[in-house]
C-alpha cells in the first residue's frame, strides 16, 4: 500500500457517494432478510444481486489474501469478528451477525458494515452492539478538517474501553477511494493530537471492531475468519466518510 493519502476532488467524492449508496442499498436488502433459519450464503446472494443490478462490482470478491476472497460479503457470527466466509451455516435466534460489504462502481469503492441481532438476543449482546455503533459515531464526529487522525482513533477507543470492552490491535480502518485499502491505516486506538492532519477531500473507512472479552484475536483454519481468542462476542460497524470543509459526510448511507 502506498503511504500517500489521496485527497479526492468534488467529482470523485460524488462518485464515491454513488458507490456508497449502492453499497448501502445492498446492506439494507441483506438486513431485511436476516432472521432465524436463513443461511449466510443466502445473505451473500442477495448482496451480489443488488450490487450487480446497480451496475456495481462486489469489491471483496477475488480480493487478494491467503487465497482470493470467495464472496460478496463477509458474514461473521458471534465470536467471529471480521472476514467470516458465507456458507450453508444457518443463523439462529440469539446470534449476532456482522455483515461487511464493499461495492466498486465507476472506479470508486464504498465500504460499510453493521452488526445486528438474529431474533431475540441477550441484553449483553444488545449492549455490545450499541456501544460499537456509538463508537463509530464518536469517530465520525472527529472527522473534521484540521483535526488529526489520532483524535478519531482515540475517540473510538475511549468510548469502547469506557464501557469495559476492547479494540483489536491488528485490524484497523483505512483510507478508501479507487482502492479499498489506501493510506492511512486508521487504528481504533490512539492518542489525541497525533498522526496526519485531516484535510478536505480525505475519504476514510472508519470501522470499530469491538471485543467483549480481551483484545486478542486469532484466525481460523479457513485462513480468513478472525475470531476473538477467548470466543467472546464481537461486533463491527463501518462507514466510508469524507472530510469536507464542514460536517463529516457519510458516503455509505442511503
Ligand atoms: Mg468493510
Ligand atoms: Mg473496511
Amino acid at each position: 500500500m502506498s503511504r500517500r493519502i489521496y485527497v479526492k476532488d468534488q467529482a470523485e467524492i460524488a462518485k464515491m457517494r454513488v458507490a456508497g449508496r449502492v453499497n448501502a442499498t445492498a446492506l439494507e436488502e441483506v438486513k431485511s432478510i436476516i432472521r432465524p433459519g436463513v443461511t449466510t450464503a443466502a445473505l451473500d446472494e442477495v448482496a451480489y444481486t443488488v450490487i450487480g443490478d446497480h451496475g456495481g462490482k462486489p469489491t471483496f470478491k477475488g480480493y487478494p489474501g491467503p487465497y482470493p476472497y470467495p464472496a460478496t460479503l463477509t458474514v461473521s457470527v458471534n465470536r467471529e469478528m471480521v472476514h467470516g466466509i458465507p456458507s450453508g451455516r444457518v443463523l439462529k435466534a440469539g446470534d449476532i451477525v456482522s455483515i461487511d460489504c464493499g461495492t466498486t462502481l465507476d472506479g470508486f469503492v464504498g465500504d460499510s458494515a453493521f452488526t445486528i441481532g438474529v431474533g431475540e438476543i441477550s441484553k449483553e449482546a444488545e449492549r455490545l452492539i450499541r456501544v460499537t455503533r456509538e463508537s463509530l459515531a464518536k469517530g465520525i464526529a472527529q472527522m473534521r478538517q484540521g483535526h488529526r487522525l489520532g483524535d478519531v482513533s482515540s475517540a473510538i477507543q475511549k468510548h469502547v474501553e469506557g464501557h469495559g470492552y476492547h479494540v483489536p490491535r491488528k485490524y484497523t480502518g483505512h483510507g478508501v477511494g479507487r482502492e479499498m485499502h489506501e493510506a492511512p491505516q486508521v487504528p481504533n486506538f490512539g492518542t489525541p493530537g497525533t498522526g496526519p492532519r485531516l484535510k478536505k477531500g480525505m475519504t476514510i473507512a472508519l470501522e470499530p471492531m469491538v471485543l467483549a472479552g480481551t483484545p486478542r484475536t486469532r484466525v481460523l483454519a479457513d485462513q480468513w475468519t478472525v475470531v476473538s481468542r477467548d470466543n467472546s462476542l464481537t461486533a463491527h460497524f463501518e462507514h466510508t466518510v469524507a472530510v469536507t470543509g464542514d460536517e463529516p459526510l457519510i458516503l455509505t448511507r442511503l
